[in-house]
């Protein structure tokens, strides 16, 4: 257990989840925590130190410029406000409220959805008003077509596991379509291992969280071209300001960009894959459990462990996320399809000691159910309130 979580009386986590922002995202790679102790000290002009950021996003994506935020979220309602008010002092000053601007932004049906909170929100908070494309499973060119208007400020793109997989326009078809009415298009892809994809697609602004595969200090990058970029940064002197990132986000993102240039991928890679064949192969006999390899969703380069719950194990798969996060140390699981009877296991953020904790604690939380009979009780739905009870019941 670290220092830290003795000094404050906290549990220990194991994450077997992947980049949970509810559980501290990820490990930070020592060039950023290194960076962001350096930096905590001193005194450093935020607008060169955004200039530095500026570079060497450029240079990692292929766009025009960048800077950093405070996260992913806030470079959503920082993008849509920049395609709001372009670089204008006075509609940076006055947003929200949006009059004689273009404010509607348009996006896919499909992905509209809730990666912690509602993308449709991160819109809404700079003023805009929403245009929803399409219906969740059905979003075809014409529907994009006919939302945009002379009203559009921006179309938004989301790319994640959580966006609805089937119906949705892919990126290139979302750009052409967009740019045939001169509107900038947004991609949110906070999670994506792809930095330069987007870019070349024709995006006008890209966001990722610096908090999640890269490695770094909770912080969103931004990339694009750069008047929208400027206009996004510019809106610090706004609504930006209730959304700050400090200089140790900003170095911190920067660091974690550069280490990620620097490392060895394929070493990592051949890391992650040795846990998923030892969890493969710890579980492989454990009653009720269906197993198998699962390349990620939209395409990084990871593969996780998919663990089918059946009825031999003695409960349900939400009974075994629940039981496994009440454990010390506490076990995360991947748990957003557990309805389906599913949970999976994530090798980036644990290493190979945990990795076999994890495998142990929930071959024992079978045995247990198994033995005392006391599984599948809990039904999905029961289990939905009582999570959402016990969040609302904080601080309690
Ligand atoms: C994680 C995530 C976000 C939120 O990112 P933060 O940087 O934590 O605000 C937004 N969109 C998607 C698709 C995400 O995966």
């Amino acid at each position: 257990m670290a220092a830290i979580h003795d000094a404050l009386g906290l549990a220990p986590v194991i994450n077997a989840s992947g980049t949970m922002t509810v559980i501290g995202a990820s490990r930070v790679v020592p060039e950023a925590v290194a960076a962001v102790a350096s930096v905590l000290p001193e005194f450093v002009d935020i607008a060169d130190l955004q200039r530095k950021a500026s570079a060497v996003i450029a240079a990692a994506t292929g766009a025009e410029a960048g800077f950093v935020t405070s996260s992913s979220a806030s470079a959503m309602t920082l993008g849509v406000a920049a395609a709001m008010t372009g670089a204008d002092p006075a509609a940076i000053e006055r947003l929200p409220d949006t009059g004689g601007l273009r404010d509607e932004v348009v996006v896919p049906a499909g992905h509209l959805v809730n990666f912690g909170a509602p993308v449709g929100q991160m819109i809404r908070l700079s003023g805009a008003m929403v245009v929803s494309a399409g219906t969740a499973f059905d979003v075809q060119p014409f529907h994009v077509a006919a939302a945009l208007s002379e009203r559009t400020a921006a179309g938004l793109f989301v790319v994640s596991h959580h966006v609805v997989p089937t119906g949705q326009p892919d990126l290139p078809t979302f750009v052409a379509l967009c740019r045939a009415k001169g509107v900038p298009v947004i991609v949110d892809m906070a999670s994506e291992y792809d930095l330069t994809g987007a870019i070349a697609a024709g995006a006008d602004l890209v966001i990722w969280s610096a908090h999640k595969f890269l490695g770094g200090p909770t912080a969103g990058i931004v990339a694009g071209r750069k008047d929208l970029v400027r206009a996004a940064y510019l809106q610090s002197r706004g609504i930006g300001r209730a959304m700050k990132v400090g200089k140790e986000g900003i170095v911190g993102a920067i660091a974690a960009l550069e280490a990620w240039g620097r490392r060895d991928h394929a070493a990592a890679r051949a890391r992650e894959t040795a846990i998923v064949a030892a969890w493969l192969a710890a579980l492989a006999d454990a009653p009720g459990l269906t197993l198998r390899r699962q390349p990620d969703w939209t395409g990084n380069p990871i593969d996780r462990v998919e663990i089918g719950v059946g009825e031999a194990a003695g409960l349900f798969a939400w009974e075994l996320a629940d039981r496994l996060a009440a454990r010390t140390p506490s076990i995360r699981v991947r748990a957003d399809l557990v309805e389906t009877g599913i949970v999976h296991l994530d090798p980036c953020n644990l290493d190979a000691a945990e990795a076999e904790l994890v495998a142990t604690a929930i071959r024992a939380e079978i045995e247990a159910a198994r033995a005392q009979g006391d599984g599948r009780r809990l039904s999905h739905a029961e289990y939905r309130t009582a999570g959402l009870a016990a969040a609302l019941a904080w601080p309690d």
